[in-house]
């Protein structure tokens, strides 16, 4: 973790660090007990004002609510979508419950994935609104390819409407998942993944575009680096 620090503050050319988030989408609630070292390092470096936020992301409702229960954890960044694509172990109700919950143990809550990877691109209004009215959500994490998906969610968070030539300016996801002839089958990120998008296939993964959120925790665990979000 010490280290993950340090090539953070190189990296962003800064002497301290807003929010530092463990990530653990796939960890049980015991996360914090099996990561406590880490844990430990970042409160550290937390007294000493390095870092001004700690927090987790997770797509696990059992996270959220075992995170809000831990004092050392500010900020709690999960994943939540009208869909209730990519979260785990409960609903989208559960989820909504779980983050009331954390806000009102006084956690920062910012959304992860309200598209959900780009399935509700063609909702999207609709879509953020619905993590926007969320009570405890205070931000979102949106990602942008071009000025024209800017202005459009500039106009949306700024409940603004949306000048048809820029809505009829169609977005698309701009990412797809592969999986390439390299794939040994050995089914790591089968387990890995969250969404239940994977499987194997005649001795190879395959996968679900339906259910894919294109969060990226399987590519890193493939033995075989078969796996390419691009
Ligand atoms: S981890 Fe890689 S090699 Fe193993 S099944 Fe998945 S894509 Fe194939
Ligand atoms: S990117 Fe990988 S881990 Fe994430 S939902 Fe898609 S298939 Fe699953």
């Amino acid at each position: 973790m010490e280290k993950s620090i340090q090539y953070a503050l190189e990296s962003l050319d800064r002497n301290y660090i807003d929010i530092f988030l463990m990530h653990a989408a796939k960890a049980t609630p015991s996360v914090f007990e099996e990561r406590a070292a880490a844990l430990q390092c970042l409160n550290d470096y937390k007294a000493k004002g390095t870092i001004r936020a700690i927090g987790i992301s997770t797509h696990v409702i059992g996270i959220v609510k075992r995170a809000t229960e831990i004092k050392e954890i500010d900020i709690i960044f999960p994943i939540i979508n009208k869909l209730g694509m990519g979260i785990v172990n409960g609903s989208v109700d559960d989820m909504v419950q779980a983050i009331s919950e954390a806000h009102k143990a006084g956690k920062g809550l910012y959304a992860m994935k309200a598209l959900a990877g780009g399935h509700l691109i063609d909702q999207l209004e609709e879509s953020f609104n619905f993590v926007r009215n969320i009570k405890g959500i205070t931000s979102i994490a949106v990602g942008m390819v071009n000025q024209e998906e800017l202005e459009i969610n500039l106009k949306i968070f700024n409940d603004e409407k949306i000048p048809q030539e820029l809505l009829s300016q169609k977005i698309k996801p701009s990412k797809r998942l592969f999986i390439s002839r390299f794939c040994k089958g050995c089914g790591t990120c089968v387990e890995a993944c969250p969404s239940h998008a994977l499987s194997l296939k005649n001795g190879k993964a395959v996968v679900d575009h339906q259910l894919c959120i294109l969060c990226g925790y399987c590519n890193p665990v493939c033995p075989e680096f078969a796996i390419r979000i691009i």
